[in-house]
């Protein structure tokens, strides 16, 4: 491996386009390779590529490879795996990115295990040092308390970077780029697990992770129905999702779908508004990204409020509607 140069990108395609997550690893990417003063790739994998290719070009990729064979429709561990160990030995980057994602977190570790290496997960920063060449890359540790940083002295360094923790370029539709096809021949015996069934989730609305402003529920609520009233009231006057910490979700207020932290979605809108829940460690590695934090809380010693730019200390059932009230006064 000490030839390995450059950056390569596992991207993904969601509903035919390129994923989000794709394009904010691309963005961090970008960022690491004008470092390197080298090239940024990204391997695209599926059935039918398309014109995925250019929009992974216009996220910012010198260079994409396109895999596609019937048999990659969906993610399928044992088949990608094949496919990004061959990019991983032949193309030899120097650093492999993915999306803290379903697909990113199973194959990372896989990937560094094959290849003898290590994989950063999860990760909400990434730099070069000067005069290593080394990736140092940030992540939560100590379920979101602290943060550290790591590095491997290996020639191949295997990162996965949090959702939306990185920007993503401005997409540049006149960006120049090379496609270049990739193809791999799939050993079907070594295809051992398949999905059997894929659930889509069903959103009324704006959804969860992609809403700019998010209305979050904790214990405090007291039960489900404010869910469904106050919250998405709020909600829907914003044109945002309603979000929920832990103990709503397992006392069945909510679904699961909705749960924000370490065991649920991360979110970094521009608005979150934290109604009755305490601003646990949990339940903020979440949610910490977003740029405006507003807590109601009736503990004026709450943890949300060392997080929250602006902070209300009294009831919800009080100060709820009053505030509904009045955004609706200002939008109108
Ligand atoms: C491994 C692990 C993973 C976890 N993952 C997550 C996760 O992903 N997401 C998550 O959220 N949690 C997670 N948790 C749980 C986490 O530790 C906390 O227990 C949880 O976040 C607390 O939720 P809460 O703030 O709603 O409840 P509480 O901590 O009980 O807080 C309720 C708050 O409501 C306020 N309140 C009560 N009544 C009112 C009222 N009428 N008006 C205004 N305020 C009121 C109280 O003052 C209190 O601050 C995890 C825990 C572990 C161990």
């Amino acid at each position: 491996m000490a030839d390995n140069k450059g950056i390569l990108v596992v991207g993904e395609i969601a509903d035919g386009k390129l994923a989000p997550i794709t394009a904010e690893a691309l963005g961090a990417g970008k960022h690491l390779a004008g470092e390197l003063k080298e090239e940024l790739s990204c391997i695209l994998i599926g059935d039918k590529v398309g014109d995925v290719a250019k929009a992974a070009i216009a996220a910012g990729a010198d260079k994409v490879y396109t895999t596609e064979d019937a048999a990659l429709k969906d993610y399928e561990n044992d088949a990608y795996m094949q496919v990004v160990e061959k990019a991983a030995k032949d193309l030899a980057p120097r650093i492999i990115l993915m999306g803290q994602t379903s697909m990113g977190r199973d194959l990372a570790p896989r990937l560094a295990f094959r290849l003898g290496v290590s994989a950063v997960v999860d990760c909400l920063e990434l730099s070069i040092d000067g005069a290593t060449k080394l990736m140092h890359c940030t992540r939560p540790v100590y379920g979101g308390n602290a943060k550290a940083t790591f590095t491997s002295e290996a020639l191949l360094q295997i990162a996965t970077v949090r959702q939306k923790a990185m920007s993503p370029l401005a997409p540049d539709a006149g960006r120049q780029g090379q496609v270049v096809a990739f193809p791999v021949t799939l050993d079907a015996a070594k295809i051992r697990a398949k999905v059997l069934e894929t659930i889509k989730e069903e959103v009324a609305g704006v959804k969860l992770e992609d809403a700019a402003a998010v209305v979050a529920g904790g214990r405090g609520m007291g039960g489900p129905e404010p869910f469904t009233k106050e919250l998405a009231e709020l909600a829907k006057l914003l044109k945002g999702a309603v979000g929920a910490s832990r103990p709503p979700c397992d006392n069945k207020w909510v679904p699961d779908t909705i749960q924000i932290g370490l065991t649920g979605k991360i979110i970094a809108p521009e608005l979150y508004i934290a109604i009755g829940l305490s601003g646990s460690s949990q339940h903020m590695s979440g949610c910490s990204g977003s740029k405006c934090i507003v807590a109601i809380n009736k503990d004026p010693e709450a943890n949300i409020f060392k997080e929250a730019r602006v902070g209300v200390v009294g009831d919800w059932k009080v100060i709820l509607p009053a505030f509904t009230q009045k955004i609706k006064e200002l939008i109108q």
